[in-house]
């Protein structure tokens, strides 16, 4: 599904990501992980097209993307977690998943606000969606709360709602876990797995939780200073001597 082939991201003579390869099977779940400054979250700054490499290439489904920019993917179906943006605070869970653009070509807004007749119809669509993935994600009781007011837990799993909206394919995940408690994790990692096995989305996540890592994540990819150090399955990458010495280092 996705190919990534030696990415080079030289900032002003420092490599932080360093002749990268590797490769992204459909269906999987990917974990990304490593020691701080690896190079992990430019990586996915290049592979959502929110930076350009400097060298390298970015296939996406058979075709080179590296020259895209993140609408060009996110219309793809190349999409990344939105963060909820601070001005969508004030608007409640169930208007957050309304404003996101479905990424199908033919549906934006736009084209929607200039034929009248289709506008009720596609806002009661959109709604309904809204709706579904509130009860996919067991927060139809938060549907009216303010996002702002949200626990971390369930503003992680508003996120993932905010995917659902559009017609995403693979998905990057930057650190699902982080802020969240135990008993919403467990909820967050079980929708995770169903998105995955049931809906086929195709994750590439980044997390220090090495239990979700090890529940979730076939292959996990250790990087270290910008390169890939291991892929394998969770128990090869762990008992890996490098990995544990990149680890130790930082
Ligand atoms: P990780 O996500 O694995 O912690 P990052 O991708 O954030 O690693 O960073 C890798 C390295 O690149 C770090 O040393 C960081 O300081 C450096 N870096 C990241 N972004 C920039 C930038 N825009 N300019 C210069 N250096 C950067």
């Amino acid at each position: 599904m996705l190919e990534l082939d030696q990415l080079v991201m030289d900032f002003s003579g420092f490599k932080a990501v360093n002749g990268c390869t590797f490769r992204v099977e459909e269906g999987s779940i990917t974990g990304l992980i490593g020691p701080n400054g690896a190079g992990k979250t430019t990586l996915f700054n290049l592979i959502a097209g929110a930076l350009q490499p400097t060298s390298g290439t970015i296939r996406f489904l058979g075709e080179d993307v590296t020259p895209l920019a993140s609408h060009q993917l996110f219309h793809k179906g190349l999409v990344r977690t939105f963060q909820i943006p601070h001005e969508f605070h004030k608007l409640t869970a169930l208007e957050n998943l309304m404003m996101v653009p479905p990424a199908q070509p033919g549906e934006s807004l736009l084209s929607n606000w200039f034929s009248w007749g289709r506008v009720k119809s596609t806002e009661v669509d959109v709604e309904k969606k809204a709706y579904e993935t509130l009860e996919f994600l067991e927060l139809t009781h938060i549907a009216h709360q303010r996002a702002g007011n949200l626990s971390g837990g369930q503003k992680k799993l508003l996120e993932l709602g905010r995917t659902m909206m559009t017609s995403a394919k693979l998905v990057l995940l930057d650190e699902p876990a982080a802020g969240v408690n135990r008993t919403l994790l467990r909820k967050l990692e079980s929708k995770i797995e169903l998105l995955n096995k049931e809906r086929g989305y195709t994750f590439i996540l980044i997390e220090h939780d090495m239990e979700m890592i090890e529940k979730l994540c076939d292959p996990v990819v250790c990087m270290a200073e910008g390169k890939v150090l291991i892929q394998g399955d969770f128990q090869t990458v762990r008992s890996n001597p490098q990995v544990l010495e990149a680890y130790l280092g930082e």
